[in-house]
């Protein structure tokens, strides 16, 4: 599915996000208004994936087993990465606050759907940063409307595209965060 023109986004400051979308789609770059959030649009052939990014889900990552994000039961490179190949193009947002730049991503990708990319996939934006603990596997995920891939059970080696990409990773000697968001 490709973008058609004349939708709408949803939500307070949603024109900033179709002002971004409409950037990327022009020239491939994009800033969000007001905010420390850069956006590139490139082809999925441009983002590295490797299955080995469960590795270190499952063998170093303290989250491992105890959100509903990262789980033996949640979908991991195996599952995501055929799906995820079959997009024409990713976004990719990079901030160095989280708090921003999560809400960021999944407000684009309601832009981008409601811009007619039907497809449009936000990875990486699961708001967890919000939760004193996860409500894993008792209840329900708290936000479970916004629950998406982490980047690496969605076999993105994040270091490796944005380095590919010439991303600096360490802004200021900052820590770059990045989120993906998967259009058609
Ligand atoms: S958003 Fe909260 S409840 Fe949902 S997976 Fe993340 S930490 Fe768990």
């Amino acid at each position: 599915m490709s973008g058609q023109s004349g939708g709408l986004g949803d939500g307070p400051g949603a024109d900033r996000f179709e002002r971004l979308l409409d950037d990327l789609l022009a020239t491939g770059d994009g800033v969000l208004t007001g905010g420390g959030v850069a956006a590139r649009l490139v082809p999925v052939t441009a983002i590295a994936f490797d299955e080995r990014t469960i590795l270190k889900c499952r063998y170093s990552c303290p989250a491992w087993g105890r959100r509903w994000t990262c789980n033996d039961d949640a979908w991991g490179p195996r599952e995501l990465i055929p799906l995820l190949q079959k997009y024409e193009k990713v976004a990719v947002l990079t901030g160095v606050d989280g708090n921003e730049l999560f809400p960021a991503g999944l407000a684009f990708e309601r832009a981008a759907f409601a811009r007619g990319y039907f497809w449009a996939l936000a990875v990486a934006v699961t708001p967890c940063y919000t939760c004193p603990e996860c409500t894993y596997p008792e209840a329900d995920c708290r936000h479970k409307p916004d629950l998406r891939p982490e980047s690496a059970m969605a076999g993105i080696d994040t270091i490796q595209t944005l380095d590919s990409l010439g991303i600096e990773r360490r802004p200021g000697g900052a820590f770059l965060r990045a989120s993906f968001v998967f259009m058609e």
